[in-house]
């Protein structure tokens, strides 16, 4: 079956504890504000068109909470300059995403 998204994150599972968005290098993820979650905030897939597949974040996730595709069935993206500063730029803002992403 191909899968349609790079990365996936189980809501239900997630507790906000930011570590994928720490590890993940190409700014795919960010955390978001979430009121209905326990915690108030829920990590988020806000670019997926640059994951570039690496697995960190489905690695260090201690709930179990992320997937990411099977290589076999997605074509990921390559780690750009861009990307790499995107990641930086949330890691500086407290693992959050850019206010016009959230
Ligand atoms: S590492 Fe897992 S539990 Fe922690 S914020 Fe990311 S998805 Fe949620
Ligand atoms: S697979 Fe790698 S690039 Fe893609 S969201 Fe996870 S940590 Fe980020």
């Amino acid at each position: 079956m191909t899968q349609t998204a790079p990365v996936v994150v189980v809501e239900s599972r997630c507790k906000a504890c930011s570590l994928c968005v720490e590890v993940c290098p190409s700014g795919t993820l960010a955390m978001r504000a979430e009121p209905k979650s326990a915690l108030g905030a829920m990590a988020s897939v806000i670019a997926p068109q640059d994951c570039i597949g690496c697995n960190e974040c489905e690695l260090c996730c201690p709930d179990f909470a992320i997937t990411v595709a099977d290589r076999k069935t997605y074509t990921f993206a390559k780690l750009t300059d861009q990307s790499r500063a995107a990641a930086e730029a949330i890691r500086a803002d407290g693992y959050y995403a850019p206010k016009e992403k959230r």
